[in-house]
């Protein structure tokens, strides 16, 4: 059989591989661009941009009931669930059709639609077709893992993947994780009219978070009359009629609640197991995870892997970053590295938490001498104009040399907001950047200079 010779090529097309693609081929390169399945990946088809648009109507869904609050008569409020399912298919949709058309109208790209695997570190199987590169581009993303819960085969579940189909409204969905897919599902299905649980096997949501905000974020959701049930050290799952029991302690056999459908929310796993790695001899840790260095090289030459898979990061800003990192490298004799990134990201529940760099246990367990100050959102005129009050603003800097270390914003607009810290910080300047700037008033920014102008020792 033929050899198809390419300059480059790249597989799958999550969030670096589409940009990567179109940069190699503005440079005259000949490139190819293999996708298994939904062009744009995650993010586009089952993630980022279908969730945010469900939170855009379940957000719609809860204004509408609190209308009279703000003076305004509205009729009762009904959810259609085929409506919501639409609005969320035609966006998504959207965006997924631009990515095909997109990498389809590249100059001198050629886009094959089918599962590619490894054959040797230079040549790549895709459709019975073997093509050959110096430069290959790992760009495969992950999936919702599902773990080895002790009786999960008897029962159907839900995955953010299957939970793109629903368009109906659950009666009661068990949510099993408390972390950031589980938490933006929960409160948009309660919001949608269903009942909700969820289930975290730790002590506290979203674990990766320092506890005052795991615990305004508990108390936000469990005023929207959300289940929580921590400390459920040992999940089970069983089928009793048409409900789905979960069990949340395999001692305490009383611990456990009853619903109509589970979601499996616990965490990803890399799509690095069927991608014949071993005949390219690509390294891989103990969690699938592609190793490669600062630049993104796996340890084979000529291959390298962005995004989820590579275990750096877990956020479309993280896999595009990677894509500039490679890009910067290759094209530019830019010498761009992962660890010139100051990690970030937003949790899309209502309000959103916006978070940039340390958390306070990160910066006590460096040993710096670190100042914080804090604000509830009562205290931003904006948020209290809006009736959007709940949450809290927090910035942590470095006592000498007066640098931003971390900062979280649980509240309207965080997720914007933390942008104005965030580029402080990138900045590398001192917090005395923004306690001296003068901000639009009444704008949620606008307490940022009077927060910092509070700094008190970390305690
Ligand atoms: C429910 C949910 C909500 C999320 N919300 C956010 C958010 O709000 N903000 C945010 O920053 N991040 C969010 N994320 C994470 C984000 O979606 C991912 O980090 C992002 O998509 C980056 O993925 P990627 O580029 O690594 O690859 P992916 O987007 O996962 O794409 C990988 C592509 O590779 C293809 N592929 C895999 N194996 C092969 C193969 N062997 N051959 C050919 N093709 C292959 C896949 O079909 C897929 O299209 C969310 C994730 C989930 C699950």
């Amino acid at each position: 059989m033929m050899t198809v010779r390419f300059d480059a090529i790249i597989i799958g097309t999550g969030q670096a591989g589409p940009a990567l693609a179109a940069r190699l081929s503005e440079t005259g390169m000949k490139v190819a661009v293999i996708e298994r399945k939904y062009f744009g990946g995650t993010c586009v088809n089952t993630g980022c941009i279908p969730t945010k648009t469900l939170v855009a109507s379940a957000y719609a869904a809860h204004l509408a009931r609190r209308a009279a609050e703000y003076g305004v008569i509205a009729g009762p409020i009904n959810v259609d669930m085929k409506r919501v399912k639409a609005r969320k298919d035609e966006i998504s949709g959207r965006s997924n059709k631009g990515v095909e058309n997109w990498m389809r109208g590249l100059a001198d790209a050629t886009v094959y639609h089918g599962h590619a695997r490894f054959e040797s570190p230079r040549t790549v199987r895709v459709n019975g077709e073997l093509l050959e590169a110096d430069k290959i581009f790992i760009n495969v993303g992950g999936r919702a893992l599902v773990p080895p819960m002790p009786g999960l085969d008897q029962v159907p579940y839900l995955t953010n993947s299957s939970m793109m189909d629903v368009d109906f409204l659950p009666e009661h969905l068990i949510i099993v994780g408390g972390s950031y897919i589980g938490l933006e599902f929960g409160q948009m299905y309660r919001r949608f009219g269903s009942n909700v649980t969820i289930v975290e096997k730790g002590p506290r949501l979203i674990p990766r978070e320092d506890e005052d905000i795991s615990k305004a974020i508990h108390e936000i959701l469990e005023k929207e009359n959300i289940q929580i049930r921590v400390n459920a050290e040992c999940i089970t799952a069983r089928k009793e009629g048409d409900r789905i029991i979960v069990g949340l302690d395999c001692v305490d056999a009383s611990r456990e609640v009853a619903g109509s459908h589970v979601l499996l929310a616990v965490g990803r796993v890399p799509n690095t197991d069927d991608l014949g790695l071993g005949k390219a001899g690509v390294e891989t840790d103990k969690s699938g995870y592609i190793k490669v260095d600062d630049q993104l090289r796996t340890n084979v030459p000529g291959i390298w892997a962005l995004g989820d898979c590579n275990g750096k990061g877990a956020f479309t800003h993280t896999s595009y970053n990677d894509y500039e990192i490679a890009a910067a490298n290759l094209l530019d004799h830019d010498p761009r590295k992962v660890s010139d990134r100051i990690m970030t990201y937003a949790l899309f529940i209502d309000p959103p938490l916006g978070r940039a760099g340390m958390t306070d246990h990160q910066v006590k367990a460096s040993g710096r001498k670190a100042l914080v100050a804090s604000r509830p959102m009562t205290s931003v005129a904006r948020a209290v104009e809006k009736g959007e009050t709940q949450g809290f603003k927090k910035v942590v800097v470095d006592a000498e040399s007066k640098l931003i270390l971390g900062a979280a914003i649980l509240g309207v607009t965080g997720d914007e907001v933390i942008h104005t810290l965030l580029d402080v910080m990138y900045a590398k300047a001192p917090y005395t950047i923004v306690s001296r700037a003068m901000h639009i008033h009444p704008t949620v920014s606008e307490l940022l200079p009077t927060l910092l102008q509070g700094l008190k020792p970390l305690a």
